[in-house]
């Protein structure tokens, strides 16, 4: 589909993959995201219908050049119509690469409805496969959902089906041989994210988390890791094979190796505001825009705009770094 604008920074990056959050609400308190309580959650009309959720997908693929839509949260398999709202994203341009980010709770219910309705892939997320390691970070005894979720996502054809894992100092951190070891022997790739300053709670300590050396560090106790050959690209995780491949492990280490020079990624809030990085302090309101009666080329002026404030890197490493205000559950993960 031709498009006359792109999504370019000032810096000569351009943004093709849109990762857009249908709900700030989660089934799980995952103690680095968000407290036991939960948190206030976004006022029910402020956010997006979906017909507005498509229709600004629909921009961004016909007018921005987006070629990736990830859909995301909180937990997006919570959004009443994930379904509908895949169908029609495929429907836009069936050859635009469509994936979940989840925890998988109801993911076996929903896998095959999902696969029909043209998603490609899904990355779950999964911290340890230890039953009573699982409860203690995610506040909820829910391990054996997470599983049949998973499983039913490969039966679907939802793959590569890729987990993505956090490690906590001092509550998962021992477990990374044994979530590689289980990942390979189900077929899943397994990636370790670097804990972010994202927590509602504002508690993210650099001294405390979990780099990727020391990630490194744990699986070369048990395993042989070599560079992978493929090139990165934009990929935020970087690739090891293992024991000779073709078994790849993933590190994405936003922290302490970051790849913001290769960024390709846009946010879109589940309550309209498009942000241009996970980091960004300031975000720019397409729902006011939407809901004004504004025509597409309008709303796609305000898009480009707002890709043009895009910073060099998220400056985590910067004395004046300052985490934003949206915690992750509310932008996106
Ligand atoms: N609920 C979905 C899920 O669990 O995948 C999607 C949203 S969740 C915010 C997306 C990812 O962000 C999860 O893999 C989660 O572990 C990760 N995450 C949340 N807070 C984080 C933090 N402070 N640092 C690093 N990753 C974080």
């Amino acid at each position: 589909m031709p498009h006359t604008r792109t999504l370019s920074d000032r810096y000569g990056r351009v943004a093709t993959d849109l990762r857009v959050s249908l709900t700030d609400r989660c089934n799980l308190r995952c103690s680095y995201c968000m407290p036991p309580e939960g948190l206030d959650w976004l006022p029910d009309d402020s956010v997006l219908t979906d017909d507005e959720v498509v229709r600004l997908v629909r921009i961004g693929i016909e007018l921005l050049g987006i070629r990736e839509v990830r859909f995301t949260g909180g937990e997006p398999l919570v959004r009443r119509g994930l379904v509908d709202i895949v169908r029609r994203t495929h429907e836009i341009d069936p050859s635009v690469e469509t994936s979940l980010t989840t925890n998988a709770l109801g993911l076996a219910r929903v896998a095959g409805a999902l696969a029909d309705a043209g998603l490609d892939r899904v990355n779950v997320s999964l911290d340890s496969i230890r039953r009573d390691t699982f409860h203690a970070i995610t506040r909820r005894d829910r391990l054996d959902d997470v599983l049949a979720g998973l499983a039913a996502a490969r039966e679907a054809g939802l793959g590569p089906v890729k987990v993505n894992a956090v490690l906590m100092r001092g509550q998962n951190d021992d477990q990374a041989p044994e979530l590689l070891r289980w990942a390979m022997a189900e077929g899943y790739q397994l990636r370790f994210i670097e804990q972010m300053p994202l927590d509602a709670q504002h508690v993210w300590n650099r001294e405390e988390m979990v780099t990727a050396d020391e990630i490194l560090e744990r699986l070369e106790s048990a395993f042989e890791l070599r560079p992978a050959a493929e090139p990165r690209g934009s990929a935020p995780a970087e690739l090891f094979t293992v024991d000779g491949g073709p078994a790849t492990v993933g590190v994405i280490a936003s922290v302490t190796r970051p790849f913001c020079g290769d960024c390709d990624r846009v946010r879109l809030t589940a309550d309209g505001q498009v942000r241009n990085c996970l980091f960004a302090r300031e975000e720019s309101d397409l729902r006011t825009a939407l809901r004004a009666g504004a025509s597409d080329d309008v709303i796609a002026e305000r898009w480009v705009v707002a890709m043009r404030g895009k910073r060099a890197g998220h400056g985590i490493d910067d004395p004046s770094f300052l985490q934003p205000d949206r915690p992750m559950s509310a932008i996106g993960g």
